[in-house]
């Protein structure tokens, strides 16, 4: 029987399938190596770098959430990004968004100054700078979307359409969304790329990544590459991030669902400038985030009214959000991506990219939300105070 719900494909993964003891949850295989069965005859597996049974079974379990041909796992988000590279010949031309994760930016950017790669990063929102970019024939179109803190979307099947009359390769980074609430592939993209840090894994326990190749000679090129460069993932990191998948369908929605809540609390807040989350009708992308998401997903940004004193002052009064990088976990996380995620990108281009000060990002995890909007509401209402003080003192 074919299965093609993502609930039960993430659920049923591997189960059942050892023949040796019937064991219901596949067994971890942490051996580095394995033996031949004879002088010459190798078998499935001889090397773990190259080949593992534990990573194989989680790399074709994402690969069947996202609908492609195979799925390479890898020591983190930025080892996938990495992998995908390694398609390129040296010189060739990559198209990014000028608001991409920090990391992506970093190493883009680096390979540029080194000489191996071309970069433009450009707004992809914008059709004219997109379809300029696109004329000088990029070899890869890199899309992020919703993108990283701003959570601005941008239209897959649209740019994979012109990506393709270009002859691009296009690939997505799908870790804000996860495939339950959006799928690449079948918008036109040739390669996803996840953070399985994040939503896949879900429990901020491990750092690993994936990539999922469209068709079999992508997939056999880059399974290639992560072998010879040795990015692959870890077994036991495999395991427990296979675990992790099993309730990504629960988790994503619930994630949803309380990111939704705080979405409206927020929105109707005298201390809050902006909220940006592609669910609110008044978000440049919500119409395309309707089309092509099935959901809204969980994380989202907003401006603080006030100076980045204030916002130091919100941030420590906060007692259940942590102060932290990364997302997806099943904790509430807030972070002030000019000084964390987003460190590594100049202030100049923050700027270009609509980072201010005040801005503050949000993973929204599972907890209660009365618990999450009460702890909101106590710094809000401090930082009010402090505020009002601070006019009378005056
Ligand atoms: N892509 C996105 C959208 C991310 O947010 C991150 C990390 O935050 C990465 C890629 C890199 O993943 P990792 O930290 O697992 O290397």
């Amino acid at each position: 029987m074919s299965i093609t719900s993502t609930d039960t494909i993430a659920v049923r993964a591997g189960i059942e399938t050892d023949t040796q003891h019937g064991a219901i949850t596949p067994p971890v295989y942490l051996s580095s190596n394995y033996s031949f069965a004879g002088f010459d005859e190798k078998r499935e597996f001889d090397y773990s770098r190259s080949g593992n049974p534990t990573r194989q079974l989680l790399g074709q379990a994402i690969a069947d959430l996202e609908n492609g041909f195979g799925g390479i796992v890898t020591s983190s988000g930025m080892s996938a990004i990495f992998a995908v590279l390694q398609l390129l010949k040296g010189g060739e031309r990559v198209l990014a968004p000028h608001d991409c994760y920090g990391g992506t930016f970093r190493l883009f950017k680096s390979y540029a100054e080194k000489g191996l790669i071309e970069i433009d990063f450009v707004d992809q929102t914008d059709s004219r700078a997109l379809d300029d970019a696109l004329a000088k024939q990029p070899k890869l179109v890199w899309i992020e979307t919703p993108s990283n803190p701003l959570l601005r979307v941008v239209d897959i099947e649209l740019i994979s359409k012109k990506a393709k009359s270009v002859n691009a390769i296009v690939a997505v980074d799908n870790t804000f969304l996860s495939p339950i609430f959006q799928k690449p592939i079948l918008l036109g993209a040739d390669i996803v790329v996840h953070s399985t840090t994040k939503y896949i894994n879900g429990h901020s326990d491990v750092v690993g990544g994936a990539v999922v190749a469209k068709t079999e000679a992508l997939y056999e090129d880059i399974a290639w590459w992560a072998n010879c460069t040795g990015v692959t993932g870890a077994a036991f990191d495999s395991f427990l991030t296979l675990r992790g998948l099993r309730t990504l369908d629960v988790r994503v929605k619930r994630h949803a669902k309380n990111a939704n809540l705080l979405v409206d609390y927020l929105s109707d807040h005298p201390l809050v400038e902006k909220v940006y989350f592609p669910g609110l009708t008044s978000h440049p992308g919500h119409y395309i985030a309707e089309k092509q998401q099935t959901g809204f997903g969980s994380m989202l940004s907003f401006k603080l009214k006030g100076d980045v004193e204030d916002v130091k002052s919100f941030l420590s009064q906060l007692q259940i959000f942590s102060l932290a990088e990364s997302l997806g976990g099943v904790e509430s996380l807030i972070c002030h991506p000019s000084t964390m995620t987003h460190a590594a990108v100049s202030l100049e281009e923050q700027a270009i990219a609509g980072i201010t000060q005040n801005l503050l990002r949000v993973s929204v995890g599972i907890e209660n939300i009365d618990d999450l909007l009460d702890d909101f509401d106590r710094s809000f209402n401090a930082i009010g105070s402090q505020k009002l003080a601070k006019k009378l003192a005056v």
